[in-house]
């Protein structure tokens, strides 16, 4: 099949579907193709349950998100189906709590209803042709065969930066050994009266049978929260980063024998059983634009303005160390930074933009932009700019 469209997304996580909604929203035919089969990317996969980048960092509980927008009607529609919902403060921070379900439909639901935007499951972007400094052709799989797509702009939103690096253009990429942990989670049910102690207790008998090498090292970082049901908890792994699309079946037996653990050491974890897994391992790091900008930790720590800053963030630069775990380094309270529209720009490929975790960012920079609130607009600065330079009727 062969497609025009004036935007072509990449990508259906968070910065993908807030992408391909508000260049729709501006009356541009908009394609967006995701090759799992639900939206949400990383954050359905890997089971998170905040959102997290949403707010100012002031103590007190703020009164609106800091970039409003989709972000917003996104907080709105899960107010809608879990009525109550509202930010919680975790230590320096405040976030959005939603569950998995909920989600999805909310982003499901999000494109669905939007005019003027074609959704692709299931369809896997394996190839671009680029001609004179511009992204001509797009070439995707899916379950109707071959797709052909000549899009007058892209962005790319695969969170791993698929299509800055199939077209050549210019990109950063941290060595395995620089990067931060990546995670894999798996959830647990029929955890019987856990109590206060279980956050606590059960990254200490994990980290107790790293250093006694019964588990990798690396899984010491493991964090454990309560779900919302009674009995159901989350495990989230850490695992060193890279290569690890092949490292799915070691993370599966790795998660089997935390739980072991767990259930021989705890005894309100005796009786409770594996329910879900992540589907592949979810890294934090990878490939990154070079933009007309890139944004340094610098910049975010000073809670940098900039001309063309089109999103604010203030969460905290959070690296996940491979050698000493999280390390928050945070702004000052009630301060935010600005990302300039030049960090979604690609400096070499005219008609490439990005959005999401693989903006033009440094590799610090990253360890706060990445989160998912940011995500979602600068996802939405990305399509709105898209358009605005394609002039659309
Ligand atoms: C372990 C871990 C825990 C985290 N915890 C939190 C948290 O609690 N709260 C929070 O706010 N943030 C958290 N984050 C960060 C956050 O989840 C991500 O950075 C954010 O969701 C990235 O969104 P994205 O849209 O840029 O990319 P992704 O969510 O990765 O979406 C990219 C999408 O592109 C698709 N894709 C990729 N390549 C192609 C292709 N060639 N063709 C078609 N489709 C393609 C993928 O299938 C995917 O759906 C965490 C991250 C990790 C790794």
């Amino acid at each position: 099949m062969n497609l025009s469209c004036d935007v072509l997304v990449a990508g259906g996580g968070v910065a993908g579907i807030a992408s391909a909604v508000s260049a729709a929203r501006k009356g541009a035919h908009t394609v967006l193709v995701e090759k799992n089969c639900f939206p949400g990317g990383t954050a359905v996969n890997c089971m998170h349950r905040y959102i997290c980048g949403l707010y100012s960092s002031c103590p007190a509980l703020p009164c609106g998100t800091l970039n409003g927008g989709i972000a917003d009607e996104i907080c709105e529609e899960i107010v809608k189906l879990a009525p109550g919902t509202k930010p919680v403060r975790m230590g320096k921070v405040h976030l959005f709590p939603f569950v998995t379900g909920d989600f999805t439909n909310v982003l499901r639901a999000l494109c669905e209803k939007q005019e003027g935007l074609e959704f692709f499951y299931e369809t896997r972007i394996d190839s671009v042709k680029s001609e004179r400094g511009n992204i001509r052709r797009a070439f995707a799989k899916g379950p109707n065969g071959e797709l052909q797509i000549s899009p007058r702009a892209v962005i790319d939103c695969s969170g791993d930066g698929a299509i800055i690096r199939m077209s050549g253009a210019s990109y950063y990429l941290s060595p395995p050994e620089e990067r931060q942990l990546a995670g894999f989670c798996f959830k647990i049910e029929g955890i019987k009266d856990p109590g206060d102690m279980a956050p606590v207790s059960v990254p200490y008998y994990i980290s107790q049978a790293a250093i006694e090498k019964k588990i990798p090292c690396y899984l010491k970082y493991t964090k454990f929260y309560h779900g919302n049901t009674e009995g159901e908890g989350y495990c989230l792994m850490s695992l060193l980063p890279g290569e690890n699309t092949e490292k799915t079946d070691e993370a599966r037996k790795n998660a089997v024998k935390i739980h072991d653990i767990l259930k021989r050491t705890i005894s309100s974890f005796r009786n409770s059983e594996i329910s879900g897994m992540s589907s592949v391992i979810a890294e934090r790091d990878g490939l990154r634009m070079k933009g007309e900008y890139t944004l340094t930790e610098e910049d975010v720590l000073s809670g940098r303005k900039f001309h063309d800053g089109v999103i604010k963030s203030a969460w905290p630069v959070e690296l996940w160390d491979i050698k000493k775990g999280p390390i928050y380094r945070y702004l000052e309270p009630g301060t935010c930074y600005e990302i300039p529209l030049r960090c979604l720009k690609s400096n070499s490929i005219r008609n490439l933009y990005c959005a999401g975790r693989c903006i033009s960012a440094s590799r610090r920079a990253l360890g706060s932009t990445r989160v998912m609130g940011t995500c979602i607009s600068t996802g939405e600065q990305a399509g709105l700019a898209a358009v605005k330079e394609l002039r659309v009727p």
